[in-house]
């Protein structure tokens, strides 16, 4: 459960509000826990599916990094940031590389993780760091790996939900790190995929751009639809 009382509920998870990315990044990943972001497509999701909604209501922090979460917590009177998980992650990042904490990267294919661990120690000056690609057979490989290495920070670039089930497992084997999923961060960060213009982003149409460049997410994207009816007749 998120240890600070300051949330709101949005379909049901209680979400932190914050004012400013600095403001998250200083309360964000300073000790041991779990973030998600939520999204509209996450907080439909643990509607009808209670073990997703019982894994992110284990987290320790859940960020408003859709446009649609904002706007809900603005109908319910709380003003929030728009908090985007890559942003954060970078943030974090630089963060990490300043107080000299040890990150975990894993997740994504092996040459987009390792562009980004060499990116990170090259441009960021980040020490402490190991990582490990999203395909891998056995997930015990992991727990070991964190528990050998220890590290302070474990970052999951596996998509949603198979990266907040993973972390929640891991968790169990390894409570001393802070977690948190970042979907396709790596990639974005090493120029694999591309990010939004700035001009969506300004307009808080990112998913607009993503949809028209990934088509096939067209089934994903008609949850919005459904969570703008929701947010319409006060149902979230
Ligand atoms: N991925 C992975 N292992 C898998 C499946 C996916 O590491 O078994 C990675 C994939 O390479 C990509 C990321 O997970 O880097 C998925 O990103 P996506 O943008 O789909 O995530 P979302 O945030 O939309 O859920």
């Amino acid at each position: 459960m998120p240890d600070n009382t300051n949330t709101c509920q949005v379909g049901g998870l209680p979400v932190t509000p914050f004012k400013s990315m600095t403001e998250a990044v200083k309360t964000i990943g300073s000790k041991p826990g779990f973030a998600v972001a939520i999204n509209a497509e996450k907080a439909l999701m643990t509607i009808d599916n209670d073990e997703f909604h019982n894994i992110l209501r284990s987290a320790t922090i859940l960020y408003a990094d859709g446009i649609a979460i904002v706007k809900t917590l603005k109908k319910k009177g709380v003003n929030s940031a728009r908090i985007p998980g890559c942003d954060l992650w970078v943030e974090l990042m630089h963060d990490a590389a300043r107080t000299d904490k040890h990150v975990y990267l894993l997740g994504a294919k092996e040459e987009v993780n390792r562009k980004a661990a060499e990116k990170l120690r090259g441009e960021f000056n980040l020490k402490k760091l190991n990582r490990k690609n999203g395909y891998f057979k056995e997930e015990s490989e992991i727990a070991r790996d964190l528990q050998n290495l220890r590290p302070d920070i474990v970052t999951v670039a596996m998509g949603s939900p198979q990266q907040e089930k993973l972390i929640a497992r891991l968790r169990e084997v390894y409570p001393e790190a802070f977690y948190m999923g970042v979907g396709g961060s790596y990639d974005v960060f090493v120029g694999e995929a591309k990010r939004a213009p700035e001009v969506f982003q300004r307009l808080n149409l990112e998913w607009l751009y993503r949809l028209l460049s990934e088509p096939k997410r067209i089934f994903r994207q008609f949850i919005l639809v459904k969570y703008a009816y929701m947010h319409l007749t006060n149902r979230l």
